[in-house]
C-alpha cells in the first residue's frame, strides 16, 4: 500500500532540529501567524534561555537561585492556585495566614497570633504597604490635632530603590541620609537632624543593599525615645528587613531590631531572598493589628465570602506562599540557622582571601550584616585597573561579581560585592577565588590601554 507523504507526516516524530519549522528563524517582534507543535516551540524557547546568564554564578542577586526538588514539586502542584481567591483555595489562604503569624512570632510581635500582615510579590510591594500605613497613621494623628497634612516626609539611610518609588509615587518628601566618609549607613544623630512633626516614619534597613551592613535599629529607636521624652514628638519606625528579616532571628537572636522595640510598627522581608522561597513572594507584618489603618483594607465579596485584602496586586500565584510554608516546616529555626551560618562562613573565608591578595581593602567582611562581603581598591595607589575591569574579566568565566559606585555623597567610591546565597558552596567559592586571582594576574601582567569607567562597567543589580 502506498502512503501519501502528508498522511504519514503527522505520525512521524521528526528530529526537532531537522523539522521544517526550525529551518527558518522564528518571528521576533511580529505576532506569529501560524501554529507550531509544542515540541518545536519549546526547543526554541529553551534555547533562547541558554543566552541568559547562569543564575548560580550571579553573585549580585539577593534572590533565590536554587530550591529543593520538593519545592519544585509544590510549585507544579500549585500552578493553578490564585492566592487572591481565598474562597476557592481556602487552604492556600490558610497557609498564607499561618506564615504571617509565624513571622510575627519570629519577629517577636507581642500579639503574634492576632496581628495583621500579608504576603506580597516581594519587599517592594511590602515596603509600599508599610509606607502607606505610616502615611495614613500620620494623617490621622495630624487631623486629630487639627494640623496640616500636606508636607509629609520620610527619613531613611541609603535605601533600595523601592523607597524612592514609595516617596515619589505618594508625594512624600524623602530625607535620605547621605553617606559621609566611612559612615555608609544611618546613625542616630543623622536621623535626629532630619525628623520633625511631618515625619511619617524612620526606615532603617537590616542589610543595606550597597554594603550588606545592618543599620543600628535599636540605637535609632533609643534616640527617638529620648526625642519623645524631650519634645513629645512620637516618630514610628518601619524596618526594611528584606534580607536581614530572614537572617538575624536565626543567626543572632539576641540582636534587638524587631517588635521587641515598641517603636517598630511594621517590618517587611523578601521570602524569595534569605527566606529561601522561589521568586515572587515578600511579607509585611504589623506589630499590632491597630498599626494597620482599617481604612487601607478592602473587603471584596465577589469571589464568595467576605475577604479582607490589602495589596497592590489582585490575582497572584499561590505557589510561592505554599513553598514558603514548606520551608518554615522543613527548616524551622534550626535549619535556617544552619543554612545562613554556612553562608557567613563562606563570606568570611572569601573576605580573608580577598584581603590577602594585596590591592584590596575590605569594607564589609561578612560580620554584623548579611552573608556577603564588599571591598574597594586600596586608595592612593595607581593599580592600573579598576574594579570594573575585574568584573568584566570575570564575566568571561560566567561570574557576575558586580562593581558599582556608591550613592551620594560617596559617588567617588567604587566597590565590589559578593552575596553569599544558600547555593554558593565553599567549593564554588574556591573556584571563584582561583578565577579572581588569575584575572588579577592577567590585568597586572598585560595592563590595559584604557580602564572601564563606572558607566561602561556597571553591572549592578539590586
Ligand atoms: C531586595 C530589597 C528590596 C526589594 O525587594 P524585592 O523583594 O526585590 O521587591 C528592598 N529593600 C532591600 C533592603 C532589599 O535588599
Amino acid at each position: 500500500m502506498l502512503h501519501n507523504k502528508n498522511s504519514v507526516r503527522g505520525a512521524l516524530e521528526d528530529d526537532v532540529f531537522a523539522a521544517t519549522d526550525l529551518s527558518v528563524a522564528m518571528p521576533k517582534y511580529k505576532f506569529p501567524d501560524e501554529e507550531r507543535p509544542p515540541r518545536h516551540a519549546f526547543q526554541v524557547v529553551h534555547d533562547e534561555l541558554m543566552l541568559d546568564g547562569n543564575s548560580r554564578q550571579n553573585l549580585a542577586t539577593f534572590c533565590q537561585t536554587w530550591v529543593e526538588p520538593e519545592v519544585s514539586d509544590l510549585m507544579t502542584l500549585s500552578v493553578d492556585k490564585n492566592m487572591i481567591d481565598k474562597d476557592e483555595y481556602p487552604q492556600t489562604a490558610e497557609l498564607e495566614a499561618r506564615c504571617v503569624h509565624m513571622l510575627a512570632d519570629l519577629w517577636n510581635s507581642p500579639e503574634a497570633a492576632d496581628t495583621m500582615g500579608t504576603s506580597t510579590t516581594g519587599s517592594s510591594e511590602a515596603a509600599m504597604l508599610g509606607g502607606l500605613a505610616l502615611l495614613w497613621k500620620w494623617r490621622e494623628r495630624r487631623r486629630a490635632e487639627g494640623k496640616p497634612t500636606d508636607r509629609p516626609n520620610l527619613v531613611t539611610g541609603p535605601v533600595q530603590i523601592c523607597w524612592h518609588k514609595f516617596t515619589r509615587y505618594w508625594d512624600v518628601e524623602h530625607r535620605e541620609i547621605p553617606m559621609e566618609g566611612d559612615r555608609l549607613i544611618m546613625d542616630p544623630e543623622e536621623v535626629l537632624k532630619r525628623v520633625d512633626e511631618n515625619t511619617i516614619g524612620v526606615i532603617p534597613t537590616l542589610g543595606v543593599t550597597f554594603t550588606c551592613q545592618y543599620e543600628p535599629v535599636a540605637e535609632v529607636a533609643a534616640a527617638l525615645d529620648k526625642l519623645q521624652e524631650d519634645t513629645g514628638l512620637d516618630v514610628p519606625m518601619h524596618v526594611d528587613g528584606a534580607s536581614g528579616g530572614f537572617i538575624a532571628p536565626f543567626c543572632e537572636p539576641e540582636r534587638v531590631w524587631d517588635f521587641r522595640l515598641p517603636r517598630v510598627k511594621s517590618i517587611n522581608a523578601s521570602g524569595h531572598k534569605f527566606g529561601l522561597a522561589p521568586l515572587g513572594v515578600g511579607w509585611v507584618v504589623w506589630r499590632d493589628a491597630e498599626d494597620l489603618p482599617e481604612d487601607l483594607v478592602f473587603h471584596v465579596n465577589y469571589l464568595g465570602g467576605d475577604m479582607a485584602v490589602f495589596a497592590l496586586n489582585f490575582s497572584r500565584p499561590g505557589g510561592q506562599i505554599v513553598a514558603q510554608y514548606y520551608n518554615f516546616l522543613r527548616l524551622g529555626r534550626e535549619g535556617y540557622r544552619k543554612v545562613h551560618e554556612a553562608g557567613y562562613h563562606t563570606a568570611q573565608y572569601l573576605a580573608d582571601e580577598i584581603a590577602q591578595m594585596g590591592p584590596f581593602e575590605l569594607i564589609y567582611d561578612g560580620r554584623g550584616g548579611i552573608p556577603g562581603l564588599t571591598w574597594k581598591l586600596k586608595e592612593g595607589v595607581d593599580h592600573g585597573f579598576t574594579l570594573f575591569d575585574l568584573a568584566d574579566r570575570l564575566r568571561t568565566r560566567g561570574w557576575q561579581v558586580p562593581a558599582y559606585t556608591l550613592p551620594p555623597d560617596r559617588e567617588d567610591l567604587a566597590i565590589q560585592r559578593i552575596l553569599v546565597r544558600h547555593d554558593f558552596s565553599r567549593d564554588m567559592a574556591s573556584l571563584l577565588l582561583e578565577d579572581y586571582k588569575r584575572e588579577l594576574k592577567i590585568l597586572d601582567k598585560h595592563g590595559l590601554k584604557e580602564s572601564l569607567t563606572a558607566e561602561e562597567g556597571t553591572s549592578f543589580h539590586h
